[in-house]
């Protein structure tokens, strides 16, 4: 009766995960059922958009359904659906193989950390949910008829130690899919229709497709989408969202869209707690799923939100879009457009409303979804509002807290017609960073950015509501943040230059040019510095240090950009550095000094790639100081 069966073998990213999956932890062994219901409910979506493509299919009268049956004697339990099927070879290219990209990477992940640890939660998140199976299966056979009319139906046969048998059948089936699973003697109770109801009812509850349990409807296939708000309570959004994500925690925030005009919709969308990239989650996770009258046909739609809103998960459902679109014009289609144009605003107003009703609220939702948030600046038709809603550190907040860009106009200066930013590593790193020292001195506030996106978010905006330009702070007019007034209002006790000492200094300038030759554009007097003795600063008109160190590192540019290096005259180095060179402009020490001020500079800019002549000469000038200590007189 049937054909000879071949053997094929596993690849080894799938004996990689069945071996996980046999040593995990077997606390949530139910959700094999989640996740073969949710693939016969997938299988069922295919199927109903197909019938609506009219393509022809076989069986057309079957119903649209999953039965389950349990056999308790012979610890069987078998999942069935009438969805799309599959032939011979999609079934070797489905089960067996790894298609979704990034998979293989979280399997390696999982198996370096996840030994001995509940992975249910994540499996089904990656395309490999069927083989949680195996948690519980001794032998799982799966027949299946493809809905092709020349399809020849396929048994598949593995107990999940490396390899499995695949043969075609002689006699016709009918239409879809039946998974028979026989347990393994630790797993019997997967034979027990309380156990399988329960667990239907708390993983499958949202299935648009009816489920049945030895012949008995199970599921009432609601669509909470499309109840009245009032009607509905936070539990219920609750679990629709779980059954949605496979997240353990509750969401952060829950979005009930329902539209009448211009396009009737209703749409669910939740904010995670947590970025789900901890496992490396691909662009094909981000989207929303598209219902047209109810009927999933598009999983994880990215043309609904723009990438900068990819945190959100949820659905939509709209009768306005023609049900047999195909995803090639999806993209284009006036009616999707007119929805995601609409739901942008939905999103961008409830989080203005929610950062305004309570900031640390917003400044949570920052911390986990701020860094993608960002990116929004290229989305010029809600700059507007976008631009309220983004939230920076700054010099003059608390650490912890954030400031928009509307709370920094209120404090500026008088005068002040710019708002100021500097590029760090961290906090701690920018609160010490010379280029700050005159920003200190007056007062005036800086937003401290640390991501790589940052200066790109902030050249998108260009200026805050026209008026106020957003300058780097390596960038700054000095002359004009000279007049305004000092704020420390600590006297400098460097006494002034005399007018011969002033041109000494001049001379000093061109000497520490000659030392650097060609490493920097120009050496000057600093207008900045207060603590420090020297730093570098990017030529007017170029792109600050830190975009340049993120092209360079695009381009794996390893160069030294050349700079301006300025020298702070008021700094006592600075002057005993004039006195020698008046007693004598060749004295070597001048140069040891100015490679050394330089070197120093580089480091905190973060481009200095050797150090060992820097900690060299270290050595040797506290091997000298050292010699000078008093109780070595
Ligand atoms: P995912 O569902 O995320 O793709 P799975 O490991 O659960 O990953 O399933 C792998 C693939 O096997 C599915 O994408 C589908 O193509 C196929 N498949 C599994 N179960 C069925 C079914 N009942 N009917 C048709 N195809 C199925
Ligand atoms: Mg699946």
């Amino acid at each position: 009766m049937t054909a000879k069966a071949k053997s094929y073998k596993f690849k080894t990213e799938i004996n990689q995960l069945l071996d996980i999956l046999i040593h995990s932890l077997y606390t949530n062994r139910e959700i094999f059922i989640r996740e073969l219901v949710s693939n016969a409910s997938d299988a069922l979506d295919k199927l109903r958009f197909e019938i609506t493509s009219g393509t022809e299919i076989v069986d057309k009268n079957l119903d649209l359904e999953i039965s389950i049956s349990l056999d308790k004697e012979n610890n069987l339990i078998r999942i069935s659906d009438t969805g799309i099927g599959m032939s011979a070879e999609e079934i070797v290219k489905n089960i067996g193989t790894i298609a979704k990209s990034g998979s293989a990477d979280f399997i390696n992940k999982l198996s370096s950390e996840a030994k001995d640890k509940d992975v249910s939660n994540i499996i089904g998140k990656f395309g490999v949910g069927f083989y949680s199976v195996f948690m519980v299966a001794e032998e799982v056979v799966i027949t299946s008829r493809s809905y092709k009319p020349e399809a020849i139906p396929v048994r598949w046969t593995s107990k999940g130690t490396g390899s499995f048998k695949l043969a075609e059948l002689e006699e016709d089936l009918p239409r879809g899919t039946v998974i028979e699973i026989h347990l393994k003697e630790d797993a019997k109770e997967f034979a027990e229709k309380y156990k399988v109801e329960a667990a239907v009812k708390k993983h499958s509850n949202f299935i648009s497709f009816p489920i049945k349990i030895d012949g008995e409807k199970l599921n009432t296939v609601p669509a909470l989408w499309r109840e009245p708000k009032t009607n509905i309570k936070k539990e219920q959004y609750e679990e629709f969202y779980k059954y949605l994500t496979y997240d353990s925690q509750e969401p952060m925030d829950t979005i009930h869209v329902s539209i009448d005009a211009p396009v009737q919709f209703n749409s669910l969308m939740f904010i995670p707690k947590q970025t789900f990239d901890m496992y490396g989650i691909s662009k094909e996770d981000i989207g929303l799923d598209l219902y047209v009258k109810s009927v999933l046909i598009h999983h994880k739609n990215s043309d609904l939100l723009p990438e900068y809103l990819g945190f959100i998960k949820g659905m939509v459902d709209s009768p306005d879009i023609p049900l047999n679109i195909s995803r090639e014009t999806l993209q284009e289609n006036r009616v999707v457009m007119k929805i995601s144009q609409i739901l942008i605003k939905q999103v961008l107003s409830y989080l203005e409303k929610k950062a305004k009703k309570d900031a640390d609220a917003y400044d949570e939702f920052w911390k986990v979804h701020g860094k993608i948030f960002k990116l929004g600046y290229s989305d010029y038709a809600n700059q507007e509002k976008w631009v309220e809603l983004l939230r920076f550190d700054s010099s003059a907040t608390e650490e912890g807290k954030t400031t928009s860009l509307a709370e920094y106009v209120e404090r500026v200066k008088e005068e002040q017609k710019e708002i100021y930013y500097i590029t760090g590593a961290s906090r701690e790193a920018l609160q010490s960073d010379p280029h700050l020292e005159i920003f200190k001195r007056k007062g005036i506030e800086v937003l401290y950015l640390y991501d790589p996106v940052d200066e790109f978010a902030v050249s998108g905006i260009g200026s805050y509501k026209t008026d106020f330009k957003l300058v780097a702070v390596e960038q700054a007019d000095l002359s004009k943040i000279e007049k305004i007034e000092d704020t420390e209002k600590e006297e400098s006790t460097a006494e002034s230059l005399s007018e011969g000492e002033e041109k000494v200094f001049k001379k000093l300038l061109e000497k520490v040019k000659d030392i650097l030759g060609d490493r920097v554009t120009e050496v000057r007097e600093s207008k900045r510095l207060k603590d420090s003795a020297s730093c570098l600063v990017s030529p007017e008109g170029e792109m600050t240090s830190h975009m340049q160190k993120v092209i360079q590192m695009m381009n794996k540019d390893a160069s030294v950009p050349k700079k301006v290096f300025e020298l702070n005259k008021d700094h006592q180095l600075v002057r005993n550095l004039l006195t020698i060179y008046k007693a004598d402009p060749k004295d070597v020490f001048i140069n040891e000094t100015v490679e050394q001020l330089y070197e120093s500079a580089l480091l905190l800019e973060g481009y200095l790639t050797d150090p060992h002549k820097l900690v060299n000469r270290i050595q040797a000038i506290l091997l000298k100081s050292s010699e000078w200590h008093p109780a070595k007189k």
